[in-house]
């Protein structure tokens, strides 16, 4: 049986996301940048708390868990490499391994960059990739851990997946990331295409996410690190992705 996924705004611009499995109304929380608005979601559809699966160690991720996980009897689980420095998990994860809502079962995988140690959890049945700060809606994460190099080797990951994979990141920068989209690519259609429905969701308070990998690799930048328009636009022509990710990833930090 399927899953329902429901995206909760919190805090300025955070999306935390809940994950019902159909088959036994178990109900996991991806992410738990604060208590009130999941816990009104939660109370709004009169759904429990069983699991909650931790992306990565910085407060707007973080800093509800330990209050709903009391709340609710919830079992926390996230990577175990970067367990000093998360809330205290039940579940300790290694990089690959599974974690088991009822019936719906997510990888978690390293996608360190961001942070050494930020993860994503992947669905596969339901095309779902819960992405947090490594792959965002048309963006990526500000490499302040760990290297340009392993930021892309992460984001890899996600371009080796199906394109009708559905990303939901952890954060709406949507407008301001396609400004600096535009930038890179004028005169790419889909990416103007893409940065309408972007501010036609905003001004009706409805979430940018979730997106699928084909329009993510059809208009976010550093995604298309690998494309000879974007390598050229940078002054880079013919170089490796690598490099290219990482000159388009260091004019998003000077933007
Ligand atoms: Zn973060």
């Amino acid at each position: 049986m399927p899953a329902e996924i429901v995206t909760v705004p919190c805090r300025s611009d955070n999306y935390a996301y809940l994950l019902r499995d159909e088959a036994t109304g178990k109900v996991a929380l991806i992410d738990a940048p604060e208590v009130a608005p999941i816990a009104a979601a939660l109370e709004a559809r009169g759904w429990g708390l069983d699991q909650i699966w931790i992306t990565h160690h910085h407060g707007d991720h973080t800093e509800g868990v330990d209050r709903l996980r009391s709340r609710y009897g919830a079992q926390v689980a996230g990577n175990a490499a970067d367990a000093g420095r998360l809330p205290k998990l039940d579940v300790a994860l290694a990089d690959g391994e599974t974690v088991a809502l009822g019936e719906t079962v997510a990888r978690m995988i390293d996608v360190s960059g961001h942070t050494v140690g930020h993860v994503a959890f992947v669905v596969d049945a339901e095309n779902a990739a819960f992405t947090a700060d490594s792959l965002m809606a048309l963006g990526c994460g500000r490499v302040f851990e760990g290297t340009h190099a392993m930021m892309w080797a992460s984001l890899s990951k996600f371009l080796a997946m199906p394109d009708q994979m559905r990303i939901y990141s952890g954060h709406n920068y949507g407008q301001a990331n396609g400004r600096f989209a535009l930038t890179i690519e004028p005169g790419n259609a889909a990416l103007k295409d893409r940065i309408a429905r972007i501010e036609a969701a905003d001004a009706a308070g409805n979430p940018i996410v979730p997106v699928t990998l084909a329009e993510e690799k059809a208009t976010n930048p550093f995604l298309r690190a690998t494309e000879p328009a974007v390598k050229a636009a940078v002054g880079l022509a013919g170089a490796d992705d690598a490099a290219v990710f990482a000159e388009v990833r260091r004019r998003k930090d000077a933007f």
